[in-house]
């Protein structure tokens, strides 16, 4: 299964609970549109390189498309479309006034200079400029992408089009009319969210292991906040090159300095060398996808140990082991709930750039607490109410959202 396919079916297993027309239910399984770009890349030796991308709009009943740009060797036009329908339930479910949309080129950006990242960086915001804009669709960071990225992205589109227009793109630094928070933000609503479960369940406070697949922005920073706020004991990290487990704990500060020391997380002193796939399947409390999607299949589910999946990374468990866990009595909770700190903050950025009132960095965290709060309660309840998974709890929520406002736009042309 596809990660376009698992988003039809994540759709379907939430449609029984829903009372909406059908039609609305089949448009929401197709993207709006799409656009496919060819990126001739100059390389540093002179030669040129022609890398594939695409921009996916998938929904706009709530407001303009919104998600983020990722460069990956496994990017195609299908992983871009799930990504962007993900993105529209997401923006639903914590109340955002955007629909979804994602981008992406299909490169592995540490084969490419600094210098050749941006020429890559200001080609595909040429390409893909006729196609978004402040209050049409606005880009963020992903996997590869960064601040700086946000940076000549922003700078790209400006000169294109004359004028300023700062929230055109979010996830830039704060230097550059970035928003202070939004760094840590798709971790922090991830700990909030947590947080929230974790008091609904009698267990905050308690002596619990946690395991973090990825050491990138989001893994990285849920690592350093569950710790630090939470007081839970990271006992297991990763990277792409294999990851470091000991039940002692692992120090965030010392594994974020072995990985820049040596560009890795594997082989940090006195823990024990594990795969990625090993990973998942530690005897912990809660494990903490925060890389690719796919990485829990029906295949390794049985295995897993976690009582709770904190889902960080975008589309991690596949629906078949969505199920197997539920069997096992394991809480899942959703991409589309867990990580919406981060379009959160970026929603925070874009108002702050529209207005110039920019918020202090304890105002930004109040308000992403109170929206991923209320939706983690309010997701609970309908969870509750129907005895379902808290993935088709939050499918009900957004996608009612969703139609609600369709239904008053109507269906046209
Ligand atoms: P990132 O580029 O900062 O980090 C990616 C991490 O994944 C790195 O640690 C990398 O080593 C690791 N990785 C790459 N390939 C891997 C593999 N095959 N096995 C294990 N680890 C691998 O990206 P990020 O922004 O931290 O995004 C991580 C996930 O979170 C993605 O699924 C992304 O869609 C999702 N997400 C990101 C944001 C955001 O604000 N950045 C928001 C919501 C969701």
């Amino acid at each position: 299964m596809n990660p376009y396919e698992m988003f039809v079916k994540q759709v379907d297993e939430a449609t029984p609970f829903l009372t909406v027309e059908p039609e609305y239910i089949e448009i929401l399984k197709y993207p709006k549109e799409v656009m496919e770009v060819s990126i001739p890349l100059r390389l540093d030796d002179g030669g040129v390189k022609v890398l594939k991308g695409w921009r996916s709009h998938h929904n706009n009943a709530l407001g303009p498309y919104k998600g983020g740009v990722r460069y990956h060797p496994n990017v195609s036009r299908e992983e871009v479309i799930a990504l962007s329908s993900w993105m529209t339930i997401k923006c639903a479910t914590a109340e955002l006034p955007y629909g979804g949309g994602k981008g992406g080129v299909s490169v592995n950006p540490r084969d490419l200079s600094p210098a050749e990242v941006e020429r890559l960086s200001r080609g595909y915001a040429m390409a893909i400029s006729r196609f978004m804009g402040t209050d049409i669709d606005i880009p963020a960071p992903d996997v590869y992408t960064n601040p700086q990225i946000m940076s000549w992205f922003v700078d790209t589109y400006e000169k294109i089009h004359g004028k300023s227009e700062p929230s055109c793109y979010t996830g830039k630094p704060v230097e550059a009319g970035g928003s202070l928070g939004r760094g840590d933000a798709t971790s922090r609503g991830g700990m909030y969210v947590l947080r929230e479960l974790l008091k609904e369940q009698g267990l905050l406070g308690k002596d619990l292991t946690v395991a973090v697949q990825g050491f990138g922005n989001v893994g990285g920073f849920a690592h350093k906040l569950i710790a630090s706020d939470l007081g839970l004991k990271i006992v297991a990290s990763s990277d792409s090159r294999g990851g470091a487990y000991n039940t002692k704990g692992l120090e965030y500060a010392a594994v974020r300095k072995h990985k820049t020391d040596t560009g890795s997380i594997s082989g940090f002193a006195e823990a024990e060398r594990v795969s990625n796939e090993e990973l998942l399947e530690l005897d912990v409390d809660i494990l903490v996808p925060s890389a690719l999607e796919g990485v829990i299949t029906a295949a390794n589910a049985p295995k897993i140990k976690a009582k709770i999946v904190l889902e960080l990374a975008n589309g991690p468990t596949t629906p078949e082991a969505d199920q197997i866990l539920a069997d096992k009595g394991v809480i899942v909770i959703p991409d589309v709930l867990a990580n919406a700190g981060g379009v959160t903050v970026s929603c925070f950025e874009w108002i702050q750039g529209r207005t110039g009132d920019y918020w202090t960095e304890e105002e930004v965290h109040q308000k992403l607490d109170k929206k991923l709060t209320t939706a983690f309660h309010q997701i609970w309840k309908i969870k509750q109410e129907f005895g379902i998974r808290t993935r088709q709890a939050a499918y009900v929520r957004a996608i009612s959202r969703i139609v609600g406002a369709m239904r008053f736009k109507g269906i046209w042309p």
